[in-house]
């Protein structure tokens, strides 16, 4: 490893003290079951609380209710809107002094069902879709699709919908054009070849009834709308009140003939988030206070009231100091949200051997090489990137090198190629040291993206280790 290399890199792989491969596959085996059980925030949130209060964890509300002072060792769950959560471990410091944090995102990019998404067109019936974050849109079409999501209907009931996932399940699609009429497609760019509203998923080809004199013709969308009303009770007004969108079918798998990577959709950022879960559910009694806060719509800016610029996280935070002190001061939290270190745990862009001219490989995540640590991400100039200070990547360097973490320093790509940003910036905005420090990944925003086991575990004991050393 490192051959032509200026720098020294290790490779997981080659450390087996440290990487016990069969400790790595297991605990990679439950992360496939994840994340092909989640495939949106929502399903996220209801998999992590589900365990989270099987662990011990116990609502904030309870704690507000009964106005019980949390101590250390309690375990505090925040379930914001079901689509972000956070998760505190309560440490013998005071929260004044600052919480260890691992912050990362549970939405993906998708293709969102748009508020009103029924029509039919040459006899078919489809779903119209506006697509959420950053998307290569030719690598969606074709493929088999699966819909998930929620539905509030007129009455107020709350219907949660997945089709597509169980074996024999009906699938979706978006369709492509053949070949052999594409020569005009072919000769545009690949960031026109699929026009976003081109994005249309098939649901139905059978017409209600046909009426011989061509009258009145109730085609596949009636056909459709009656399917929705028999099986779920839906009437196309509903649409308006739902969250539903279509991800790529199936479920994660092993890649390779040596299964060492993992391949899925949605691994940008499931990946860092149920890493950063198991390592706080194994947090017991901590001198810091911890926590992991999964957010929302990283993928579209972090707006919204779930994603990280809301102040959902300092609210609780607020709440949490006035359980423990009698009183929230403006200055406790302050100095609470100042006082604090984080990981921005999202994933890097590994280097591809079929695309390496991207990369400075001076600078390069490699797969395999461990958790990356990125001093910034932006783009053109450090642009809306979020830079660390030296002192604090001394920090998170020493607790790493003492806990015996494989780790690797990476940039996102080569200067002025591109550039992308995490949620880093947001939970600097409270005076925080922030770094961000995640899995490498190969196809970022794809249908599947793929991760090495060795990095994901290694990931797992550098959070670990960050809660329960970081000072
Ligand atoms: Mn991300
Ligand atoms: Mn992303």
């Amino acid at each position: 490893m490192g051959k032509n290399l200026s720098r020294k890199i290790k490779n997981c792989w080659l450390e087996p003290d440290i990487c016990k491969r069969e400790e790595v596959f297991d605990f990679c085996s439950e992360y496939i079951d994840f994340l092909s059980e989640c495939k949106t925030e929502r399903e996220c949130v209801e998999y992590m609380q589900e365990l989270a209060l099987e662990n011990g964890f116990i609502p904030l509300d309870t704690f507000v209710k009964e106005g019980r002072k949390p101590s250390r060792g309690d375990k505090i769950l925040v379930n914001h809107r079901d689509k972000a959560l956070i998760m505190f471990v309560i440490g013998e410091e005071s929260i004044e002094k600052g919480i260890n944090l691992v912050g990362s995102h549970l939405d993906t990019p998708r293709m969102d069902l748009k508020p009103s998404p029924l029509y039919e067109d040459q006899g078919i019936a489809l779903f119209k879709t506006h697509y959420y974050g950053g998307i290569k849109k030719y690598q969606w079409t074709a493929i088999p699709l699966a819909l998930h999501g929620v539905v509030i209907k007129r009455n107020g009931e709350k219907l949660e919908i997945v089709i597509g996932e169980d074996p024999g399940d009906t699938v979706f699609t978006i369709t492509d054009l053949l070949p052999h009429l594409a020569k005009e497609q072919m000769e545009k760019k690949a960031s026109e070849v699929i026009p976003g509203e081109g994005l249309n998923l098939i649901v139905g080809t059978i017409p209600r009834e046909y009426d011989s004199d061509g009258k009145n013709i109730k085609g596949s969308k009636d056909m459709v709308l009656e399917l929705l009303k028999n099986r779920y009770g839906l009437e196309e007004e509903d649409f308006i009140s739902a969250e539903l969108t279509a991800v790529p079918a199936g479920r994660a798998a092993d890649v390779g003939l040596d299964s060492s990577l993992v391949g899925g959709y949605g691994q940008d950022d499931r990946v860092c988030a149920f890493v950063s879960f198991k390592a706080i559910m194994d947090i017991k009694d901590p001198q810091k206070t911890c926590a992991a806060v999964f957010a929302d719509k990283e993928e579209v800016g972090s707006m919204g009231n779930t994603g990280m610029q809301s102040t959902f996280f300092e609210n609780a935070v607020a709440e949490l100091i006035d359980l423990t002190t009698g009183d929230c001061g403006y200055l406790k939290l302050r100095r609470a949200l100042s006082n604090s270190k984080a990981l921005s745990a999202d994933v890097a862009a590994a280097v591809d051997p079929n695309y390496s001219d991207t990369h400075d490989k001076e600078n390069a995540p490699r797969l395999g090489s461990g958790v990356c640590i990125e001093k910034y991400t932006g783009h053109r100039g450090k642009s809306g990137g979020s830079d660390a200070n030296a002192e604090y990547m001394a920090m998170v360097r020493q607790v790493f090198n003492q806990a015996d973490i494989v780790w690797q320093s990476g940039e996102l790509g080569k200067v002025d190629l591109g550039g992308g940003g995490t949620i880093a910036q947001f939970l600097a905005n409270y005076g925080m040291d922030v770094l961000d420090c995640g899995v490498p990944v190969l196809n970022m925003h794809s249908p599947f993206e793929l991760a090495s086991k060795a990095d994901i575990y290694m990931a797992y004991r550098a959070y670990v280790a960050f809660y329960r050393d970081m000072k």
